[in-house]
């Protein structure tokens, strides 16, 4: 297989990469998808989706994602999970290299590698995941009706995650490292004069408790080194995400904080090399919004593709 030369080769299997390989596989382009040794994406690790769109009880992260990948196996996608390690976009057929040492090339590629919550690394945060810890409050929220829960960050996405939850949560606490918030004034605001939110800071989360659900944070003051404890039902992270894009660096334009640069639409600094999903979009984070934004790559990519046909078709 790695001799061939694809027409397209999708790198990441969340629900971006999984839209492009449906589209590009219904386009006939045989799409390799390098799906990884985790694939599947971030919906991997929840439960219930409400969210998407079609799913009137809503559906299992991972079960709609197993669907998502069977339907881009029906129309022709095949897949290696295996991690994109070093890509090298320098010629006009491109190399996507993986961590089992194998090498793929095709003429065009398209870019899906998502981006990954940031953690605490504290004790008790694997053992919680998704039983009341969550890197989600869209998604999560509507599980907390009547709770108390505690968001951790000071950006604008722990401002509006804290209003969001003020929805449905009684209380809310945003736990700050620092004595002021990093977020736009107009976000801050918001926090401020919502009666449900009550600020901690100065303060850090150094271990989160439980039975079967989370029940108790153990804070850090940063400025006196104190410890306290704090009751909550649930704990969100919003203290930024992390883009995949470490083996993209030097090979296509990223900003200042890894995501990937788009030129115009999907299209990224090098011709022929595509973007879509939370790697290139830090503002919506949505699976929904990543799906879309595949299928948009995926037709950019599958026109691209066929201009490239009729130039060569022109020369001859
Ligand atoms: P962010 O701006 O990077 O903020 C992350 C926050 O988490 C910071 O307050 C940081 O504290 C804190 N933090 C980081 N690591 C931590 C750790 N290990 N322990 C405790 N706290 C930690 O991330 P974001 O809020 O997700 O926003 C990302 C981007 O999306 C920003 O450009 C933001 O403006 C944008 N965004 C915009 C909107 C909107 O306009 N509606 C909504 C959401 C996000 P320090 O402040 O001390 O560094």
């Amino acid at each position: 297989m790695s001799e061939n030369i694809r027409e397209v080769i999708i790198i990441g299997s969340g629900p971006a990469g999984l839209t492009a390989g449906i589209y590009n596989g219904r386009a006939d382009l045989n799409p390799l998808i390098i799906a990884g040794f985790e694939y599947g994406g971030q919906l991997m690790n929840t439960t219930l989706v409400e969210n998407y769109p079609g799913f009137v009880d809503g559906v299992d992260g991972p079960e709609l994602m197993q669907n998502m990948m069977k339907q881009a196996e029906k129309y022709g996608a095949e897949f290696v999970y295996e991690d994109a390690v070093e890509v090298d976009f320098s010629d006009e057929i491109k190399v996507v290299k993986t961590n089992a040492g194998n090498e793929f090339k095709s003429k065009s590629v398209i870019i899906a590698t998502g981006s990954s919550p940031r953690r605490l690394h504290v004790k008790g945060e694997d053992e919680f995941y998704g039983r009341g810890v969550s890197v989600c409050a869209t998604c999560d929220a509507a599980f907390y009706r009547d709770k108390v829960v505690a968001v951790v960050g000071g950006g604008d996405s722990a401002m509006e995650e804290s209003s969001y939850l003020t929805k449905f949560a009684t209380k809310v606490y945003v736990i700050h490292r620092r004595d002021e918030f990093r977020a736009s004034k107009a976000m801050q605001n918001r926090v401020f004069n919502n009666e449900k939110i009550e600020i901690v800071w100065n303060s850090e989360v150094i271990e989160i408790k439980g039975s079967q659900f989370v029940e108790t944070l153990v804070l850090k003051n940063t400025q006196t080194g104190e410890t306290s404890e704090l009751k909550v039902d649930g704990l969100f992270l919003a203290i930024g995400h992390i883009p995949n894009t470490k083996f993209l660096e030097g090979k296509v334009d990223l900003d200042d904080q890894g995501y990937v640069v788009v030129t115009d639409n999907t299209k990224t600094s090098v011709d022929g090399v595509f973007v879509a999903g939370d790697v290139r979009d830090y503002r919506y984070q949505q699976a929904i919004t990543a799906a879309g934004m595949g299928c948009m790559a995926a037709l950019d990519a599958e026109k691209w593709l066929a201009e490239r046909e009729d130039e060569a078709n022109g020369n001859n």
